[in-house]
């Protein structure tokens, strides 16, 4: 049977995955949600552990898009985009879920990469490219533009503030080539994202590309990130027997939905932290049973930097504050607090966590003394590598070595056209 998917806003009307997945977006300004989640058949619950990373995808994802992408069409886009590894490493009492082994060593390679080869199939038969716009304030367009390299039928342009991203991330954007382009903005992020939204409803720019965005609430992004839950729980359960907690650092919430998805849906997780820096929106709201959303606070943890996180919608869409408080513990964490985990956990078990897993750590840590975890196995997950953040980790661990494949993209030739921050100027670029 066909998944639909309603808006979190109204439930008055529903759309099939492929409509979900290519808007982004519902109408009314909601976020897509599957009407009901799913399942695991009773033989996969049974034998998690022993099956293969690709083979829990297919079991996840299906359900999601079945009567849309047929089965070998699903097996080919699962092992084309997690064509990486994703283990868990044991830590002191811990496990870390190590999610930064893909392209741009973040764990938004996982949602991406799987959008990309996702709309690439939907797309099939379409004599017109795809065109992908997206505006960055320096990750999520690595990630992208990395996501959909070389993908057929699809091309990406994204808009970045000149000068204003790090000579990395303006590699892992611009040096590309082939199907992404990249545009240097003489302005803002938010000069970018203003163009962007006037892109889209520029009637001459319409009227000549079929246009998509590749925005973080896509449901294509999330529904993937169920996939690595999975994996690590039925690996978890066959070793350790104990009850399960992820901690997750969280900003807008997407991955932490995902994990919520594989719980729902029958994996073997008891519960789940949800670890952030300062901007502590959830935490309040768990405590408080009231939502007050504010203005961002700048951190070391940046990519959580969020007072508003997006995918609340979708959380309470799916379940109601007692049930959250059910499955979920939260915690927040300092900047200083982040720094001294990252340093105790090196000099400890010489192992480098990122700011955003020690976010984590230092949140699981806490509840654990707090009496709260009750025993629990914990696997924080760890969505970025290090090195990545070298400003803040190397002063406190040493040098650190970049990953071969950070390596491989700070050795390409940025190249991008720049353009003042003008509507008629992106225009100009992306007609001429
Ligand atoms: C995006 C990001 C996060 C936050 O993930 P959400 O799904 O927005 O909660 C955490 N850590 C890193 C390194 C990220 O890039």
């Amino acid at each position: 049977m066909r998944m639909r998917y309603i808006s979190t806003r109204s439930t008055a009307q529903s759309v099939c995955f492929a409509d979900a997945a290519l808007r982004g977006l519902a109408e009314d300004g909601g976020l897509f949600i599957p009407i009901s989640i799913p399942q695991y058949r009773s033989a996969v619950k049974n034998s998690i552990s022993s099956m293969s990373f690709s083979e829990i995808g297919f079991e996840t994802i299906k359900p999601f898009v079945e009567g849309e992408i047929p089965d070998n069409a699903l097996m080919e886009i699962i092992e084309g985009a997690f064509n990486f590894e994703a283990p868990v490493v044991k830590v002191g009492s811990r496990g870390i879920l190590e999610l930064f082994h893909g392209p741009t060593a973040a764990f938004k390679d996982f949602g991406a990469r799987f959008m990309a080869r996702t709309f690439s199939y939907l797309r099939r038969g379409d004599s017109k490219p795809l065109t992908i716009l997206v505006a960055t304030s320096g990750d999520t367009g690595g990630a992208v533009a990395s996501g959909f390299y070389g993908v057929e039928g699809i091309k990406v342009t994204v808009l970045y503030p000149k000068g204003r991203i790090s000579p990395l991330q303006e590699k892992q954007i611009a040096g590309l080539g082939e199907n992404i382009s990249a545009i240097a903005v003489e302005g803002s992020f938010d000069d970018c994202q203003r163009m962007v939204k006037s892109a889209f409803s520029n009637k001459r720019i319409c009227a000549c590309l079929d246009m998509s965005s590749a925005n973080s609430i896509n449901i294509s992004r999330l529904i993937p990130q169920a996939v690595y839950y999975a994996a690590a729980s039925g690996k978890a359960a066959a070793c350790n027997g104990e009850a399960l907690l992820f901690c997750v650092p969280s900003g807008n919430f997407g991955n932490l939905t995902a994990g919520l998805y594989a719980r729902e849906m029958g994996a073997p997780i008891s519960g789940f932290i949800a670890a952030t820096n300062i901007n502590k929106t959830f935490p309040d709201y768990l405590e408080s049973g009231s939502y007050k959303p504010c203005a961002s606070v700048a951190t070391i943890s940046n990519a959580m930097d969020v007072g508003a996180p997006s995918n609340f919608e979708r959380m309470q869409a799916h379940w109601p504050l007692s049930e959250m408080r059910h499955i979920l513990k939260s915690f927040y964490v300092t900047d200083e607090e982040t720094r001294l985990t990252i340093k105790t956990v090196h000099n400890r078990y010489a192992y480098t966590l990122d700011p955003h897993g020690a976010v984590g750590w230092f949140a699981a840590e806490q509840l654990e003394k707090q009496g709260k975890l009750n025993g629990a196995y914990v696997v924080v997950l760890e969505t970025a590598h290090p090195a990545k953040f070298s400003d803040v980790v190397e002063p406190i661990t040493g040098a650190l070595p970049l990953p071969e494949q950070l390596v491989e993209a700070q050795n390409r030739l940025a190249s991008s056209i720049t353009i003042p921050a003008k509507d008629s100027a992106l225009e100009a670029a992306l007609l001429d």
